[in-house]
């Protein structure tokens, strides 16, 4: 019995009794994990072997100190070890619950590559800064020095939040822009609550309203505010948006009732979670329960919408994918979940149309993997007339995000874009081709990570910083 509950802290998302209501499994798993956590993460952090290779270390964005801070674990100096978690990472407790660590640090531990399985380093990261929330070790900043500069800050995810933090530790003036009713980005409405709880987001944003971030929300720039507007009350302005132009798909019957957008599914659910009103889930628009849910997608999205839908309670919950499990996008662990929760991979098909005016299926394609393209990957084929019709009465485009038209919608000609409609800056800085303009995260990237998008918002922030160092002052008491 202890050893099934222990191993159940490794990660409370990967095991999930069916059949029973999301409230339930989430008290169990909070309960186990209480119960077993402090013992879990000791026995994982004295599983490092301290190697001197620290390749999980390299392979985290931010170059986390992993072994330190396990070492520190294992010796029950938990303190110390959230000092070195936090010295690099502005949301270890984020990052540890969502950072695809089979990808990341965890699939180049060494103890992992000689096949032992690998140090659970994101749950133990997790522990040590879920430990020093309880414990009151989190504080909010208290800048040494007030400085009279102001930085105004367009989007409230991770990387722009992560720059706020950096940028408010020194004293700067902070004031983060967003259109959404609450801060977090996707943290708060893309990334599902059985994967990171919300109240852990707004934990955070709390604790950086207190030290003085200023939040501006239900602000959409370029509509409510102009970029100029911004520009001009500020001494630099970062840009930190994100993508969420839906990638579509030109099918016949595409427009149907019943076919929805992956973000739009997601917020809805998200918005659920935090009790508001949200008439298209209570209508059952964006609702997948008792519902033959497929949705379409090989990403780490589709893993969201498909094991939503499972905890929706739809009816059945199968993902269409064009290419095989061995070339999909998304992180396997997570398919391994979704497999587990109940969902049906469907590999090599694609949509061809749907049917019905409210969908009532999908036309699927039948595809084999042919000639590798020019980035090597093989390509999909269509097999003539293998074609079938998977029944369906919800269906969710999982396709990817491209950048929205910034420049356009801004008004703002001098800031140039790349071919694919991101923001141009510069590696490491994030200067844009404007003065005193930078930007950050996946509106630089596209469609990215969060710790990829908090690496961008500190190594930003250090950029800043040294902008506003020539025209320094500090402000008067
Ligand atoms: C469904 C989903 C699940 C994901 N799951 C994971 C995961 O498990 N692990 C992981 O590492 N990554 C995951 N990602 C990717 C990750 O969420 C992003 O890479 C990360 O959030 C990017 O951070 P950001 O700060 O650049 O942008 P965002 O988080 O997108 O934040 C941008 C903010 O800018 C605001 N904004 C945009 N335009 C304007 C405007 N004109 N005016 C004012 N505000 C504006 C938006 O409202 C938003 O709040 C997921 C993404 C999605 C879509
Ligand atoms: S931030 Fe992500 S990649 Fe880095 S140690 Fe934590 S979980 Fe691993």
């Amino acid at each position: 019995m202890a050893v099934q509950k222990m191993l159940k802290f490794v990660d409370v998302s990967r095991e999930m009794p069916r059949k029973r209501s999301a409230d339930v499994r989430r008290t169990d798993f909070n309960e186990i994990y209480a119960e077993f956590a402090a013992e879990k993460a000791a026995e994982q952090a004295s599983r490092c072997s301290q190697c001197g290779v620290p390749y999980c270390q390299s392979h985290c964005p931010l170059h986390n100190n992993i072994p330190d801070w396990l070492r520190l674990t294992a010796e029950g100096r938990l303190k110390e070890a959230y000092e070195i978690s936090q010295a690099t990472n502005t949301f270890p407790e984020i990052c540890g619950r969502i950072c695809p660590q089979d990808r990341l640090c965890e699939g180049n531990c060494v103890i992992e590559q000689s096949g032992h399985g690998t140090v659970t380093i994101g749950s133990v990261e997790k522990y040590i800064t879920d430990t020093a929330w309880e414990e009151g070790w989190v504080q909010p900043i208290r800048p040494a020095v007030e400085r009279s500069e102001s930085v105004g800050i367009i989007g409230a995810g991770p990387g722009g939040l992560a720059a706020a933090d950096v940028l408010r530790r020194a004293g700067v003036q902070v004031t983060v822009y967003d259109r959404y009713d609450r801060a977090g980005g996707l943290l708060t409405y893309g990334i599902p609550g059985f994967k990171l709880e919300k109240d852990v987001v707004m934990n955070r944003i709390d604790q950086l309203a207190k030290g003085g971030v200023e939040f501006v929300l239900n602000c959409n720039v370029g509509e409510d505010l102009s970029f100029d507007a911004i520009r001009g009350k500020h001494d630099a302005v970062l840009i930190a948006t994100g993508v969420y132009k839906t990638r579509d798909l030109a099918a016949p019957g595409g427009d149907a009732d019943g076919i929805v957008r992956a973000i739009d599914y997601l917020t809805a659910s998200n918005r659920k979670s935090f009790g508001d009103d949200v008439p298209e889930y209570d209508s059952g628009e964006l609702n997948a329960a008792g519902k033959k849910v497929v949705v379409i997608g090989g990403g780490d999205t589709a893993m969201d919408c498909v094991r939503t839908a499972i905890r929706q309670g739809a009816e059945s919950v199968k993902c269409l994918y064009r290419r095989d499990r061995a070339n999909m996008p998304g992180s396997q662990r997570e398919v391994q979940n979704a497999e587990e929760e109940g969902v049906e991979f469907v590999w090599l098909s694609a949509p061809k149309g749907f049917e019905g005016d409210a969908v009532t299926g999908v036309q699927v394609q039948k595809m084999r993997l042919g000639a590798p393209d020019a980035t090597g990957r093989q390509m999909p084929e269509l097999i003539e007339g293998a074609d079938y019709v998977e029944e369906a009465d919800l269906v969710i485009k999982a396709l990817g995000f491209e950048p929205e038209d910034l420049p356009k919608l801004w008004n703002t000609d001098g800031l140039e874009v790349t071919r694919w409609g991101t923001v141009k800056a510069a590696f490491g800085t994030g200067q844009t081709s404007l003065d005193g303009v930078f930007a950050v995260g996946d509106i630089v990237r596209g469609a990215s990570l969060v710790v990829w998008a908090i690496r961008d918002g500190r190594d930003c922030a250090a950029a800043m910083l040294d902008y506003l160092g020539q025209s320094a002052t500090v402000a008067a008491e």
